[in-house]
């Protein structure tokens, strides 16, 4: 599917907002020259380097930060994978630090990608401290993961991994994230929500993931809609009036 045709069907299904995620320099240039696309779907755009891709340069992608795109609203994805570890440890902690320090530099959202890895995530916390606006991006933890992310700072985004069969103890987690620390992602092209699982996965389907969400914690689906949107909009700091 093209972009193009993945914003019409967004549009279609009522998301009128959008964060493009980049997880290199290559995508995270792409990210960027996407959010010129169309003026029906708003679009904003994060730069980062993904904790698989943490050998290459990370200098890439702080120039890139670095130009200033009206869009640019995050630094991400970065953090650590230890789950695949694709680059070493070493390296995936050095190319998260930096990104950590310009987000903060930069005054942007920190989206951050953690599995397996959170002992140094909390780790890499207490040494840098975390900014201001993190979110741990397609959170898979544990529910005393997520209470210790909460505790340090971070929201929390939820993907829909949450309505798969085998994720009971992240449903436990989602259960307890307070509302307005909560956010709603696809994590597209990946991780498709049932019953869509298996097939890519788009924009458009952000409110299946957000149904389950308000029907798991009991909350009604038109201020789960309302709440994690204006979460968003401020952890991105994106206008929302
Ligand atoms: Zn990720």
């Amino acid at each position: 599917m093209s972009a193009p045709q993945a914003l019409e069907r967004a549009l279609a299904a009522g998301v009128n907002r959008v964060v493009v995620i980049g997880t290199d320099a290559t995508s995270s240039a792409e990210a960027l020259a996407i959010t010129d696309l169309t003026a029906d779907v708003e679009l904003y755009a994060t730069v980062g380097l993904h904790p698989h891709d943490a050998l290459q340069d990370i200098e890439e992608i702080v120039a890139l930060a670095r130009q200033g795109h009206p869009r640019l609203v995050g630094i991400g994805e970065c953090g650590l994978d230890y789950f695949y570890e694709h680059s070493p440890r070493a390296a995936q902690r050095a190319a998260f630090v930096v990104q950590l320090r310009l987000a903060r530099e930069l005054d942007l959202a920190l989206v951050i990608h953690c599995r397996d890895a959170f002992d140094d995530l909390f780790d890499v916390f207490d040494v840098e401290g975390v900014p201001a606006r993190t979110m741990i991006h397609c959170f898979t933890g544990t529910p005393e993961e997520a209470t210790e992310c909460l505790a340090r700072g971070t929201d929390i985004s939820i993907s829909g991994v949450v309505t798969f069969k085998n994720a009971e103890s992240l449903r436990e987690a989602a259960r307890l994230v307070p509302l307005d620390r909560l956010h709603v992602e696809t994590d597209s092209p990946f991780l498709a929500p049932v019953p869509h699982r298996g097939q890519p996965n788009e924009p458009a389907l952000v409110s299946v993931v957000g149904e389950f969400l308000a029907e798991l914690r009991g909350e009604d689906v038109e201020q789960v809609r309302r709440e994690t949107s204006k979460n968003s909009a401020r952890l991105f700091k994106i206008d929302h009036s």
